[in-house]
């Protein structure tokens, strides 16, 4: 039986926008996917904000049920205890966090996390019933040397090391040339490889978490590719860093147009 799957657009806000920037811009998509119902293509939209805008976005959507979900950008592995400057699942699930991005290739590189590192944050935020958005995705160098798919195809299954296929985890293909870099992958470049990490989906879980499981692709999607990209049938949806701080942009995106 086929699983449909809901389109999902995430906005990484990176380390832009303060909490009552953030009150603000919350509000404005909200208005801005409201005003589009007409034409709207029945995506699920996330924001990802800094963790000091956690509390003031919760506020808001539980207040006015917005129909914006959003998530944490990282997650420690540990659940408590003397980690200076971590934050746990636990307190991201007290603050509502439905979703939290693990392993963005900004972590990996510039706060040097490995593979296992990875692994245990996936089951970190599972253990406390959050959804992780696993990232991963080639440097330039690896996409000469060995391919598109390699690299994204090994860190996925190192980060599915002991997690339960079935809780939800969305994927998101990131090839990091592409990101902040205004060049995206082709969309036949990212349906290749979206379509090798569900196949790696389906060999350590089964076919039908495979068929389940949201895979994305992130790197420079702004309004004038998403609609190239949602015509692939591996591709299903989008992780927007620098577009998603524009609403236009984003709303638009949201709407695959
Ligand atoms: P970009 O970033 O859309 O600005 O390329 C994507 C990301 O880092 O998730």
């Amino acid at each position: 039986m086929a699983v449909a799957r809901t389109p999902f657009i995430a906005g990484n806000w990176k380390m832009n926008l303060d909490h009552l920037q953030a009150i603000a811009f919350v509000q404005k998509l909200a208005w801005s996917l409201a005003d589009a119902k007409h034409d709207f293509a029945d995506a699920e939209v996330a924001v990802f904000p800094p963790f000091t805008d956690l509390r003031s976005v919760q506020t808001l959507v539980v207040a006015d049920t917005l129909p914006v979900a959003y998530g944490a950008q990282d997650v420690s592995a540990h659940d408590s205890g003397a980690y200076t400057g971590e934050i746990s699942g636990a307190f991201l699930a007290q603050l509502g966090c439905r979703y939290v991005i693990i392993g963005h290739s900004e972590r990996r590189t510039l706060h040097h996390e490995t593979d296992a590192d990875v692994n245990r944050k996936v089951l970190a935020a599972q253990r406390h019933g959050i959804v992780p958005v696993l990232c991963v995705g080639e440097t330039a160098e690896d996409l000469e040397a060995h391919g598109a798919s390699a690299v994204p195809v090994a860190q996925l299954r190192a980060a599915l090391e002991g997690v339960d296929g079935s809780k939800e985890l969305v994927i998101a293909y990131e090839p990091v040339w592409a990101i902040g870099s205004g060049q995206a992958a082709t969309p036949a470049q990212a349906e290749q490889v979206a379509a090798a990490l569900r196949g790696v989906v389906a060999e350590v879980f089964d076919d039908e978490t495979a068929k389940a499981t949201r895979i994305l692709y992130g790197g420079s999607v702004k309004a004038a590719n998403i609609a190239a990209f949602m015509r692939e049938p591996n591709v299903d949806g989008a992780l927007v860093g620098g577009a998603s701080l524009d609403i236009d942009e984003f709303s638009s995106i949201a709407r695959f147009s």
